[in-house]
């Protein structure tokens, strides 16, 4: 099945008509997965959006509940579901491999956290394969393919004018039967994006067992300005910060993301901090994409999106640290 590129626009319209539907688009800027309507033109031609689409299913900032304090000083707990219906439409085959991670962690190993759940059942995700790269990306040394991503509902596969359709779950094919007025039968031939940028994994983690007291940390964390922006920017960084905001009587509790590279991330009640400094919170940031990760899930934290790699204040790249521990 075939969508021409020229219906896009329409279908769009077609399914915004029901839902919230997020395409890649600058808004103010800010390349990032944007409601589509009024002043959001979709760009599906951008490689990657700065922002990753992380916060359709795992918001900045998350209301969990709201309480308040009756007349005889009884607490009440009003729950919150703000999850609703989307899609979205133009997300990349890294950014599907990062949900993957992002399910292990949230769904997983006897816990599941319910406002994720509640919004990873409500998401129906469209990825449009790669027919160009980046020079920051890295997906396939990283074991992703950029033309598939076996995870999305629905895949486009980029053939110059035109997507081939693949409906790969049961929402995927629940959604492409209500396109059949912008698609055709017919068939085409992806185009391959030619990805330049390289890194070798082979025997990487396990070299990293044995480098917890390297001195390549301290190289590392002299240049790093523990900013946390490589945190933001990354699709599979999940960590947060749980605080309430409370007037008089009433009160919310809301979880909002937080950073590993800041020194407060662990610090305790009673003032220790397990990584006080720049080198241990550096060297745990490498250590859980690369090692940590694949140790507990059996996979990479780190999907060769190039974010972190583009927009390191300082240059910090994670592709030449690979080759550095595999040399
Ligand atoms: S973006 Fe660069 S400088 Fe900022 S915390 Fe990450 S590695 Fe350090
Ligand atoms: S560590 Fe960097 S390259 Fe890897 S997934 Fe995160 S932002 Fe992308």
């Amino acid at each position: 099945m075939i969508l021409n590129k020229q219906k896009v626009a329409a279908l769009l319209d077609h399914l915004a008509g029901a839902r919230d539907v997020f395409v890649p688009a600058s808004v103010d800027g800010v390349a990032k997965f944007a409601r589509y309507g009024e002043g959001v033109t979709p760009d599906f031609d951008m490689v990657n959006t700065t922002m990753p689409p992380k916060d359709l299913l795992f918001p900045q900032t998350q209301k969990m509940y709201h309480f308040d304090v009756d007349e005889n000083g009884s607490y009440h707990i009003h729950e919150y579901d703000e999850s609703r219906e989307q899609v979205v439409f133009g997300i990349r085959p890294c950014d599907m491999r990062s949900i993957v991670c992002l399910d292990e962690v949230f769904l997983t190993k006897g816990f599941v956290d319910e406002f994720y759940a509640n919004a990873r059942d409500k998401l129906v995700c469209v990825c449009i394969g790669c027919a160009k790269a980046a020079e920051t990306c890295f997906c396939d040394s990283m074991g992703v393919d950029p033309q598939m991503a076996p995870n999305a509902d629905v895949m486009l596969q980029d053939c110059g004018d035109a997507y081939l359709v693949l409906a790969q779950t049961e929402k995927g094919e629940a959604e492409v039967a209500t396109w059949s007025a912008f698609t055709e039968e017919g068939d085409a031939q992806p185009v391959a994006p030619d990805l330049t940028l390289k890194v070798n994994m082979e025997g990487v983690v396990d070299k990293l067992e044995g480098m917890y007291d390297h001195p390549i940390w301290e190289n590392l964390s002299i240049k790093c300005l523990n900013c946390g922006t490589c945190t933001y920017v990354c699709p599979t960084c999940h960590c947060f910060d749980i605080s309430q905001d409370m007037r008089r009587k009433d009160g919310v509790r809301f979880r909002c993301w937080d950073s590993c590279m800041f020194s407060e991330y662990t610090m305790m009640a009673g003032g220790h901090n397990p990584r006080p400094e720049k080198l241990e919170r550096v060297r745990n940031r490498f250590m859980h994409k690369l090692n940590f990760f694949e140790r507990r899930y059996g996979m990479s934290l780190c999907v060769g999106c190039g974010r972190c790699v583009e927009k390191c204040p300082v240059a910090l790249d994670i592709t030449r640290l690979i080759d550095e521990i595999g040399a």
